[in-house]
């Protein structure tokens, strides 16, 4: 067997890892893990990490979770692939019905991307081209919040305003407007509403859609704002007659409290839902575009070159979609009810972390506070010092955050409390 700092050595020169300065690597060497079992990952090294952040966000009910490899095993042993284009299959047509059944038939066409930012470009290319399939070909700008993010691909990194993934490559970027964002730490969302008028009031003929994310900027450090936002951005997007794009790659799929974080909201549907990341839980790449039955009736014609000429090789991948129709298995089965008491463990574990740290805030299972002064290298150091105990964990810049698989029992919330807090002692000390 191979030891984990030759793996962790191999994989330095081999793999180019993701969202990471290679150079730092000897440093921080990535961790080799050998296997997932529930919440927890093992090491090479033997040991096991609480894998705190899912994965990335991708994680729901843990890893090896046996219904989700049953259903992709049978999918496996039945059809793992036919393209979408001229064919399709019982999977992708399931899961289509049952998105839209849970938006009420708002959002009743779905089109399947890969990834997130593949979701983003979809949405983006849609909603332009159904303006102008209607004869408004003008409507071909987007408007994205401050310290938003929508992936890194050039069309997706246009409408993201994180400095660190977009300013090497702005030369190449669409020009998007991006204004003022709300942000629960400053009860700043009827300003940045404001904003939002002020712009759409100017530009809504130039304009086709606002993206956001729903209740949490996720990447901007799990920022958190008011579902009346929302409400009031909807209301505007009617009144000016532009798409609203709510990108649930990160916040839907129950993370929340509701299966599509929209649904806080009490404002009607958005023109678009984009889901990703959770929706197979953690083990195949899928992403949805959910449309409505306006946009898509921009597209009805005779005409090929007024269809929506978007393709990816693996579009609705059976073995995804399989994955996908098994993590809906489990919101129908009450998901979000055990969710509810999960989420109260962690507030009441993490309650006692309060006066030490700013601004602790939750919205259903995701959990995060900022660390008041912290030192240069802060969230390197957290994530290097959590590894001694045994938690998996990545905070960003300053904020520390959970955004656990949906396993908390009692002794897992007191665990995390623990060990975050742990972890925090020895960093600052
Ligand atoms: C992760 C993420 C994306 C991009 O998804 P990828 O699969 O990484 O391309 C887009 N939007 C949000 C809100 C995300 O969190």
């Amino acid at each position: 067997m191979t030891s984990p700092s030759d793996l962790a050595a191999r994989s330095r020169a081999a793999v180019w890892h993701p969202c990471t300065q290679m150079a730092r690597l000897a440093d921080v060497p990535p961790l080799p893990i050998a296997r997932g079992d529930g919440p927890w990952l093992f090491g090479t090294d033997g040991r096991r990490y609480f894998d705190a952040n899912s994965s990335w966000w991708v994680n729901l009910f843990g890893h090896s979770d046996k219904p989700l490899h049953d259903a992709i095993k049978h999918q496996l042993d039945t059809l793992p692939h036919v393209m979408l284009a001229g064919c399709t299959h019982e999977p992708a047509v399931r899961l289509a019905e049952r998105l839209s059944a849970r938006t009420g038939g708002a959002l009743g066409h779905a089109f399947f991307g890969s990834d997130g930012a593949s979701a983003v470009e979809i949405a983006l290319k849609q909603s332009f081209h159904s303006f102008k399939n209607r004869g408004r070909p003008e409507k071909r700008e987007f408007v994205c919040l401050k310290n938003s993010y929508h992936g890194e691909t050039l069309g997706a990194l246009s409408v993201t305003d994180v400095q660190v993934f977009r300013d090497a490559y702005d030369p190449l970027l669409m020009r998007a407007h991006i204004i003022a964002s709300p942000d629960g730490r400053l009860g700043n969302e009827a300003e940045a509403l404001e904003a939002m008028r002020v712009l759409l009031a100017e530009r809504h003929d130039q304009i086709a859609a606002v993206i956001v994310e729903p209740l949490i900027q996720g990447a901007a450090g799990m920022v958190m704002y008011a579902p009346a936002y929302l409400k009031g951005l909807r209301e505007l997007t009617h009144e000016f007659g532009v798409h609203l794009i709510a990108d649930e790659i990160a916040v839907g799929c129950g993370r929340t409290g509701t299966f599509f974080a929209w649904e806080q909201t009490g404002a009607d549907w958005p023109d678009f839902i984009l889901l990703s990341k959770g929706i197979t839980g953690g083990t195949l790449p899928l992403s949805l575009v959910l449309t409505t039955d306006d946009v898509f009736g921009a597209f009805w014609s005779e005409d090929v070159t007024r269809g929506f000429l978007h393709s990816h090789s693996y579009t609705g991948n059976p073995l995804a979609c399989a994955a996908a129709n098994a993590v809906l298995d489990r919101f129908d089965a009450g998901q979000l009810e055990t969710n509810q008491a999960q989420a109260e463990r962690l507030t009441r574990a993490f309650a006692p972390l309060a006066p030490r740290v700013a601004h602790l805030r939750q919205r259903g299972m995701i959990l995060a506070f900022d660390v008041p002064q912290a030192p240069p290298r802060f969230a390197e150091a957290f994530q290097l010092k959590a590894r001694e105990h045994e938690l998996l964990i990545r905070p960003i810049g300053s904020t520390v955050y959970l955004m656990p698989p949906y396993l908390i029992d009692d002794a897992t919330a007191a665990f995390l409390a623990q060990a975050v807090t742990a972890t925090l002692n020895d960093v600052l000390a």
